[in-house]
This record gives structure tokens, C-alpha cells and sequence, in this order.
């Protein structure tokens, strides 16, 4: 086999550096997300990640929600348990399970409200009470926890909270408050503005918080009663198709969480709340449509960004050489498109390319001529070396094949 390696493209993935509104995109949106998530993490992150959420405080029940048996493949069955996290911080809400939810649930940190109003058309902010949210606080606290050496079952709280965050931080309504002369302390993310008369009953009222939460379902209602993986999975295939990694990746800012609420914020004030909507009446089909087109590119990059954090944690760090250590000679796994599931149980093997990781290209692209055809392969870059006997010697004494050419 005439294997010869062009290291045409070096680069992709940014990977290091990286009122009480009710619950935030629904069950659906938070699942979706993190499937999406999930299809951009590494098999080894994947492994790493499960392996923490399994060792989470018995009392916070993390592990129950994983099943160990089922119809479905392993695989799926790890899926799924990840996909399910991403709403246990709103699982921890049922009364039901009282010392659950006195210990986890934390009403605050699920938004980061900005104060705004509307003067002579124009936006202006105003300074917020005291609790505006925290969601922004506590994802940078989590991103810092599951980077430490903290112990697995702290790690463990802090996924299944950045899995949740990350989404909820994503839906325009976590980021705003608007006061008007009705609400004049804030509409609380919509959940104060009625999308029903007044006189209407409890149990039928609706709110826009409310709406835009569940506005997948609104538009794509799962009538077939499908399980969740059968109704998910193809909408969240769809919007990464609609929105392509490869397209959103120069917008990840990974390490700066503000800017995913500024833009959520930015939808807010000018789609949520556009002239066409009305109180006291459920907005147009057009309005819904238009919201689900903003919230299938909100939950893409949701999942996006929740992978390349998830990754830049989990990953194996490249030994970042310093620049008179160029050029580097790199030991990487092999090949798997990081789009695929694919076994963690991966051979190394060593190709000797002048070419360095750095913080910013962790995870380099290159593509091959594999008899006579040029594939392209992602990798993780493993470890690197200084010079080409170094590398040989490691190769030799940990057994690894060496395909440089
Ligand atoms: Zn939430």
C-alpha cells in the first residue's frame, strides 16, 4: 500500500485556547444540543466525559439516568445518558425528590439577564437589580472545574450543569429582560408577557418565555409519539447540515461565553420581540417559523461550542512545542473523522511531519493518498518530539507503527 502524506491543510478547531424564566429550551432543544455535541467529541473525550458523569454524588442521581442494559447498542446507550444530562439540572427541579433538589437546584444560574428598554425607539440599558442571573458566572466557574484536579465527583456536577448552561445561555430570552410600563422591573425572559387573554384559565395560559423554549416542537411536533433518539436525531442532523461545523467554526469563541449571550440578547431585541407580536395573542405562523430558523442555528452552535469545551478539557493535550522547538515530529491516533462514531480502542502510530501543534490547531487535518486515493483524516496529535530519532526511538520501544515516509 503506497501510503504518502500531504500535510495540505493544517488546521481546524479551536480547541484550546475552549422573574425566574421557567426552564429553557425544552427537553427537546437541550437534547438536541447535545447530540450535536456529542458528534463533535472525540471518542476518548466521549469515554473520559462518562466516566466522570458515572462517578457524580449518589444523591445527585446522575448515574441512574445511565443504563447499563437495553435494546440499544452501547454506544447509543452512552449517547443517550449524555443526551439526557443536558436536562438534569431541570430534572433536579420535581419536589418529588425534595434532597435532590434542595441541594442541586439553583433557580439563578439557569439565565444572565441584560436590563433594556425601548426609548423613542431606540435600546437603551438599564442597571440590574441585584440578581440578573448567573449563568455566565457559573459556566466559566465549570469550565474552570472540569480543566482542575478536582476530584471526578465534583467534575461530574460541573458537565451535567455546563451541558444544561451552555444551551440555556443560547435561547434569546436567557439573556433579556425588558422593561416596559408593564413590566417595569423586567419581563423575567418573556415569562411575564402573555401570549393569552387575561381571563384565560391557569392551566391554558401561555407565555413567550414558554414558546420560544419549546419552539421546535411548535413548528416540529413528534405526532408519531417516536422515542426520543428516532425524533431527535434526524432534526439534529438536519440543522448540522443547515449550519455546518466547518462554517460555524470561526464563530465558536469558545472562551468567551458573554458573547454567545450578547448574540442571544441581539435575537431577542430584534426578533423576539418584533412589531408583529402581540400580548394577549399567540403570535403568527410566520413568527414561528422565523423562530424556528433562530433556534436551529442557536442549538447548533450551542452543541458546537459544548464539544470544543468538552474536547479542550478532555483531550490529550498536544506538548505544546515552543517555538525553537520547531520543527516537531508528531505520534498522532489514527484516522477517524470526528463526525463518525469510532472505537476509542485506536493504535497510535508515528508520522514524522514538520509541523507543530499549537493551542489553537490541537487537532491537525491532513490529507492522504491511500492507494492512489487522497483521503482526508482528522487526528489527535498525541505527543510530539524534537527531532526524527527521538520519535523513531519512542516508536520503537512502545511498539508503534511508524508511517512516515
Ligand atoms: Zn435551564
Amino acid at each position: 500500500m503506497l501510503r504518502k502524506m500531504m500535510p495540505v491543510l493544517f488546521v481546524v478547531v479551536v480547541l484550546m485556547g475552549a422573574a425566574i424564566p421557567a426552564l429553557a429550551w425544552d427537553d427537546t432543544g437541550h437534547k438536541i444540543t447535545a447530540y450535536i455535541a456529542w458528534q463533535r467529541m472525540t471518542p476518548d473525550v466521549r469515554e473520559r466525559v462518562l466516566k466522570i458523569l458515572l462517578a457524580a454524588p449518589e444523591d445527585s442521581t446522575i448515574g441512574t439516568y445511565h443504563f447499563p442494559y437495553g435494546s440499544q447498542n452501547v454506544d447509543a446507550r452512552k449517547r443517550d445518558f449524555f443526551m439526557v444530562m443536558a436536562t438534569w439540572a431541570d430534572l433536579i427541579r420535581d419536589r418529588n425528590f425534595d434532597v435532590r433538589m434542595k441541594k442541586y437546584h439553583k433557580s439563578n444560574w439557569h439565565y444572565d439577564d441584560q436590563f433594556w428598554t425601548l426609548k423613542d425607539g431606540k435600546i437603551e440599558y438599564l442597571k440590574a437589580p441585584e440578581d440578573g442571573g448567573q449563568a455566565l458566572k457559573r459556566i466559566a466557574e465549570f469550565v474552570k472545574t472540569i480543566s482542575s484536579n478536582a476530584p471526578d465527583s465534583e467534575k461530574a456536577v460541573a458537565i451535567a450543569w455546563l451541558e444544561h448552561l451552555i444551551g440555556d445561555i443560547h435561547q434569546p430570552l436567557h439573556s433579556s429582560a425588558r422593561v416596559t410600563d408593564t413590566e417595569p422591573k423586567g419581563d423575567q425572559g418573556g415569562n411575564l408577557f402573555s401570549l393569552t387573554p387575561k381571563d384565560t384559565p391557569r392551566d391554558k395560559q401561555e407565555n413567550l418565555h414558554w414558546f420560544w423554549d419549546s419552539i421546535v416542537v411548535r413548528n416540529i411536533p413528534n405526532t408519531k409519539n417516536a422515542c426520543d433518539i428516532d425524533f431527535l436525531e434526524p432534526l439534529a442532523k438536519d440543522f448540522m447540515k443547515k449550519y455546518p461545523f466547518a462554517k460555524m467554526q470561526s464563530r465558536l469563541a469558545v472562551s468567551d461565553p458573554a458573547s454567545w449571550a450578547k448574540e442571544s440578547l441581539t435575537y431577542a431585541q430584534n426578533d423576539v420581540f418584533s412589531s408583529d407580536l402581540k400580548r394577549g395573542e399567540m403570535p403568527s405562523d410566520k413568527y414561528k417559523k422565523k423562530g424556528l430558523k433562530i433556534a436551529e442555528e442557536r442549538l447548533t452552535l450551542a452543541g458546537y461550542r459544548m464539544g470544543e469545551i468538552f474536547n479542550q478539557a478532555f483531550g490529550a493535550k498536544p506538548a505544546v512545542a515552543s517555538a525553537d522547538a520547531i520543527p516537531c515530529k508528531i505520534i498522532r491516533k489514527v484516522m477517524y473523522p470526528v463526525t463518525q462514531t469510532s472505537s476509542v480502542k485506536q493504535t497510535l502510530e508515528i508520522a514524522l511531519l514538520d509541523l507543530c501543534p499549537t493551542p489553537g490547531m490541537a487537532r491537525p487535518m491532513y490529507s492522504l493518498f491511500i492507494n492512489g486515493n487522497m483521503v482526508m483524516k482528522e487526528y489527535d496529535v498525541v505527543r510530539t518530539f524534537k527531532t526524527d530519532a527521538e520519535a523513531r526511538k519512542y516508536a520503537a520501544d512502545n511498539k508503534i507503527a511508524d508511517v512516515s515516509f
